[in-house]
């Protein structure tokens, strides 16, 4: 089983965040370019205690190397700041649902960016799980499969967790419904370390209406029978531009879109939900900006642990 949030497997999450206490882990994606230490800085200063961030180029290019000098000073912050659990995300260009030659290149792209991620202590890494036209359905999903577990082997036990994204259901996109995800799941065998991450834009763009509470338990209830919750590792917390439905996958600002602060406000208050690391990848002009975006997330979030009125 997975998974590293909750009550057990805290290892990302250095020493000193009591199990008890479980604050709410939110944080924006932020380039880690400039390196380990200047990121964490930055999402403290923006209020956050976890980040996102892109493992390498979202082209796919080259890995930067993280040098031993960086890992140390990173590994001292981390545990001074308790940030964590990190929550990656691989190149859009990785597609394992697709033919040989970029197979081959998402598989080790894949592979190596499990090691790198978790040498400096990443809880998991995101994956796009591919694209497949609508005529090849079985055997691409196979594709992916096959992929994802040709990755994890070559990875070795030694590696962060690997999150399999829920889509917004534009044409092609594997993982749109709860029970392709869990297919996937399925025929991967689901190791241990595997799992899911949702993402609010995209759930409601392919019609899971998560603006109350009712919404959520109904999309939770279908997963559940098809992934499992215990499978479900992260929350891309993110607003949708486009309505209910539109499987569109265009975030917008929290607040600002068609979920609104009202519809946020019921996936913050969710126990399930705003138990997960939330990480907000909304449109801002500049990163200095996601610090309003963590305060209107914390805003809503205690708004719902409030007691109720009557
Ligand atoms: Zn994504
Ligand atoms: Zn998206």
């Amino acid at each position: 089983m997975l998974l590293y949030h909750r009550t057990d497997n805290v290892r990302p999450v250095p020493d000193g965040l009591g199990k008890g206490a479980q604050p709410v882990r939110i944080g924006a994606h932020l380039s880690i370019s400039a390196g380990l230490p200047a990121a964490g800085r930055q999402a403290l200063a923006l209020g956050a205690n976890t980040f996102g961030f892109h493992t390498r180029n979202p082209r796919g290019g080259a890995a930067r190397t993280i040098g031993a000098d960086e890992l140390a000073e990173w590994r001292r912050f981390q545990a001074e700041h308790a940030m964590g659990p990190l929550v990656g995300h691989l190149p859009y260009v990785v597609n394992l649902g697709s033919e040989r030659s970029i197979w081959d290149f998402g598989v080790r792209v894949v592979a190596e960016d499990l090691l790198r991620c978790h040498a400096f202590g990443a809880a998991a890494i995101v994956l796009h799980p591919g694209h497949v036209p609508e005529a090849e359905r079985p055997q691409g999903l196979e594709r992916v499969a096959a992929g994802v577990r040709a990755a994890l082997a070559q990875a070795g036990p030694d590696r962060c967790h690997l999150l399999l994204e829920g889509m917004a259901g534009q044409t092609g996109e594997v993982g749109a419904t709860p029970g392709e995800l869990g297919a996937v799941l399925d025929l991967v065998g689901r190791p241990d370390g595997l799992g899911v991450c949702l993402d609010t834009c995209h759930l409601f763009a392919a019609g899971w209406d998560l603006r109350t509470t009712e919404g959520i338990d109904a999309m939770l209830a279908a997963f559940d029978a098809s992934v499992g919750r215990a499978w479900i590792g992260a929350l891309h917390l993110n607003d949708s531009k486009f309505p209910l439905g539109s499987h569109r996958d265009r975030h917008a600002r929290l607040g600002q879109g068609e979920l609104g602060e009202a519809g946020l406000g019921a996936i913050l208050a969710h126990p399930f939900l705003s138990g997960l690391p939330l990480i907000i990848e909304t449109p801002v002009e500049k990163t200095e900006m996601y610090a309003e975006e963590i305060a209107t997330a914390r805003r809503l979030a205690s708004k719902g642990a409030a007691p109720c009125a009557g």
